[in-house]
């Protein structure tokens, strides 16, 4: 074995990251490699929110929206997020989903760039970015929307291939959801602009795992309930640089955008800079639990992160290809080119996902035919990295995937 499990523990202790892990609550007995989705519960989230709840809410009622700063969550959240993805103070909003997100930045970014007709997508990102394209493109179009990427629709596009100078602006993620292949952002970025058009970043899958700079970025969204912590539906963000604050458009420009709320005036007036992009009333609880997981973030070293990552990420490639010598891996082996996830290409994947979280490694599926595994730094461990392989080993080599009972889909795979 390239390692062994006493070699993985002797890597823990010398952690610098260890203290992390007594920071959440994971259940006993489980390998959580979901963190790319939903990450783990932090452990002082739920007295965060029993205080917002009981206290804020039952004792001190509406009052709070001044008192415990409620009605500037969008704002300051928004602060406490910024240098996790490399950006200042002042230029991102927490709020709304990132598909929310991903409409206010289309539409805002679109008309900043008047005779470009085409929306440049790529048909790999997540679905939904794609999506939210197709609705944007229909609200202020005609727009054409040219895809990338190895999906049958783009026709093996490149990204050099699609721009032109009838590119308005390119939407893309990171890393990929998939494969967790990972681009580089600042390349692509002057690319882009090169061709005089607009670049958007997903951070989904790299806020809180990769280390990000906006450097010459013109917008940007991601979520925070994936390696952020925030819990489920936790609000997502949005970055616009400064040069576009002022020049940039909230299509949904609710009243918590207005330059001047409570003067209650008949037309719209947008707010100076990103406090624009806020819509209506905050869902204050989800606030209290994401405020919660960045008290730990605060105290995070990205760059410990992105070492760790690197390590977990290379251990549980090596060991795979030692045990599970027929798994097609799909993530690239340069670290430089993936982000925090490993992806295999498997036939029967689902059983296999399911017979792994019923010996407590939980991984999970996606079409086509993907198994993906999101590694933490926070809170795993090598050991946790070497049981996890030789689980997969032991369901791979038995065929205990094979059982009737794995095969049966959930609603959310
Ligand atoms: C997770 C993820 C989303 C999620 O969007 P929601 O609006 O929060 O459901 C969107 N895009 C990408 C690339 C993601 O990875």
């Amino acid at each position: 074995m390239a390692v062994t499990r006493d070699e993985c523990q002797a890597l823990d202790a010398e952690d610098p990251l260890k203290d992390f892990r007594e920071e959440f609550s994971l259940p006993p007995g489980v390998i959580y490699l979901l963190g790319n989705s939903l990450g783990a519960l932090p452990r002082r989230t739920p007295e965060r929110v029993a205080h917002t709840v009981e206290t804020e809410w039952g004792v001190h009622l509406g009052a709070s929206w001044n008192s415990a700063g409620w009605w500037d969550l969008p704002q300051t959240t928004g602060d406490r997020i910024a240098p996790l993805i490399g950006a200042r103070p002042g230029d991102v909003l927490a709020g709304d989903s990132t598909s929310v997100n991903i409409f206010k930045a289309v539409t805002a970014a679109l008309p900043l760039r008047p005779g470009r007709r085409v929306i440049v997508s790529d048909l790999d990102n997540f679905p939904t970015d794609r999506y939210v394209v197709e609705g944007a493109a229909r609200a202020l179009g005609p727009y054409e929307i040219r895809d990338i990427g190895s999906a049958p629709g783009a026709n093996g596009g490149t990204l050099e291939a699609a721009l032109g100078d009838d590119v308005a602006l390119v939407l893309l993620s990171h890393v990929d959801y998939r494969t967790g292949a990972m681009r580089d952002m600042a390349a692509v970025t002057a690319q882009v602009h090169a061709a005089g058009a607009l670049m958007i970043w997903d951070l989904c899958h790299s806020a809180g795992v990769v280390p990000v700079e906006m450097g010459e970025v013109d917008l940007a969204v991601g979520c925070t309930y994936k390696y952020l912590n925030g819990g489920p539906g936790a609000p997502a963000y949005i970055y616009v640089a400064p040069r576009h604050q002022e020049a940039v458009h909230n299509v949904v420009s609710g009243w918590h955008g207005h330059a001047a709320p409570f003067a209650f005036e008949p037309s719209y007036r947008p707010a100076p800079g990103v406090r624009r992009f806020a819509v209506g009333s905050p869902p204050v609880l989800s606030y209290a639990a994401l405020g919660a997981s960045l008290d730990i973030w605060e105290r995070v070293d990205m760059a410990a992160v992105r070492a760790k990552s690197v390590a977990l990420t290379s251990l549980f490639i090596e060991l795979t290809d030692e045990l599970c010598p027929d798994l097609a891996l799909v993530t690239p082996r340069d670290p430089a080119g993936r982000g925090s996830q490993v992806s295999y290409r498997h036939a029967d994947g689902y059983p296999v996902v399911r017979a792994l979280a019923d010996r407590g490694v939980v991984g999970d599926y996606r079409e086509p035919e993907i198994i993906r595994f999101g590694f933490a730094p926070l809170y795993l461990r090598h050991v946790d990295v070497y049981d996890a392989a030789t689980t997969l080993a032991e369901v791979l080599g038995k065929e205990l995937w094979r059982d009737e009972r794995y095969s049966r889909r959930l609603a959310v795979t």
